[in-house]
């Protein structure tokens, strides 16, 4: 009989193993705290259950862990690690430092099904789902490696964005077990982590009714049907007036807006128009905008437009009262950058 392993199992679950291994309930609550802040390797390193216990337990369980394959720093300080899972695929994370901040960008899927066309995760095609535990293990792993402390982030990790390999609301029960983990087994506060979707409507407002309420950024990247549907095969499914409705439906707390993410490509939406027609869509919904520069690979037939365009796109939508914002791709040099992880798949 294979073993259990004790990252696969939820909170109900680890009471009913608990149970059946004969142990008292509270060991329930005393694994996770060692499993997800302690961030144990293994049950022979849980140190407050008796010797005894301890091999008895691992017997029929054990805890998986993601294993490192390679880790590269940019010059700009951002890190990118590749983690094989148990079953050969892997995926990556990346580390991005700015400022106050130190944002870990995590995977929902290794590779993607969406095959946006300037997306180069949408190009390598799907692999597979990845459980809740090989989402969380991310985070885990990556404190681990840089040390950082035991609840919370521990004053390393000031922000996860699901903005990694794959589409999170297309994993969605696996995504809604592991915010949950995050939140409540890790003790990373919700407000801290941003779920960025390319835009599955339906799974928008379930999200809200099943998952913490975590922040919210949708890849727009266009503001049309037209140029959107070329882009992102997803809008033909869910058109611009859908996917916006469902964010209109969000019940979002006073102060807080969506974020809306627009990759700039030379000559196919950074018109001023294209501007024009963003800030009209977007009227009536609490909003901020990242203006994304395309992120180019090899092989890549888009361009990022030059400078101006990018700032004159900036300022329309400045004008018209909106925030947005440029953001700075980090990573560039060694393919850490949105739209740039393949983690080593042809
Ligand atoms: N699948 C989800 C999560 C991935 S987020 C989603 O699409 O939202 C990755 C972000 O990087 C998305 O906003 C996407 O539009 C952006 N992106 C993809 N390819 C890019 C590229 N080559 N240059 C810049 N941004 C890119
Ligand atoms: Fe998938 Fe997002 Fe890339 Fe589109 S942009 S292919 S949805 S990861």
């Amino acid at each position: 009989m294979s073993k259990i392993n004790l990252k696969s199992l939820g909170k109900d679950k680890m009471k009913e193993f608990v149970k059946a291994e004969g142990l008292p309930a509270y060991r329930a609550k005393q694994l996770i705290h060692w499993i997800y802040e302690k961030k144990a390797e293994s049950i022979g390193r849980i140190t407050e259950l008796s010797k005894e216990t301890r091999e008895k337990l691992s017997d029929p369980a054990y805890i998986s862990n993601l294993n490192l394959l390679s880790r590269q720093a940019s010059k700009d300080g951002t890190e990118k690690f590749l983690f094989g899972l148990e079953d050969g695929e892997s995926i990556e994370s990346v580390l991005i430092p700015d400022k106050d901040r130190l944002t870990l960008c995590i995977s929902s899927q290794a590779g993607c099904t969406m095959g946006c066309g300037f997306c180069l995760t949408g190009k390598i095609g799907f692999k597979r789902n990845l459980k809740a535990h090989e989402i969380v293990d991310q985070i885990i792993a990556v404190m681990r490696i840089k040390g950082h402390g035991s609840r919370g982030m521990g004053q390393g990790i000031t922000n996860i964005v699901f903005m990694g390999m794959g589409e999170p609301l297309l994993n969605f029960d696996e995504v809604v077990e592991a915010l949950k983990r995050i939140t409540e087994f890790m003790g990373i506060s919700k407000r801290r982590i941003t779920l960025s979707t390319c835009g599955i409507a339906p799974k928008i407002s379930e999200l809200y009714k099943k998952a913490p309420h975590v922040n919210l950024a949708i890849s727009l990247n266009a503001a049309d049907n037209r140029t959107r549907d070329m882009l992102m095969p997803v809008n033909r499914k869910y058109p611009i007036e859908h996917l916006l409705s469902a964010c209109r439906k969000i019940p979002l707390p006073t102060r807080s807006s969506i974020t809306f993410e627009y990759v700039m490509l030379d000559g196919v939406n950074d018109r001023p128009s294209d501007a024009q027609n963003l800030v009209r869509i977007l009227r009536g919904i609490p909003s901020k905008v990242n203006l994304i520069p395309f992120n180019p690979y090899e092989g890549s037939k888009f361009k990022r437009p030059s400078d101006e365009k990018v700032f004159a796109f900036q300022k329309v939508l400045i004008n018209a009262g909106i925030n947005a914002f440029i953001r700075k791709s980090k990573g560039q040099d060694i393919l850490a950058a949105c739209g740039q992880l393949k983690a080593g798949y042809k």
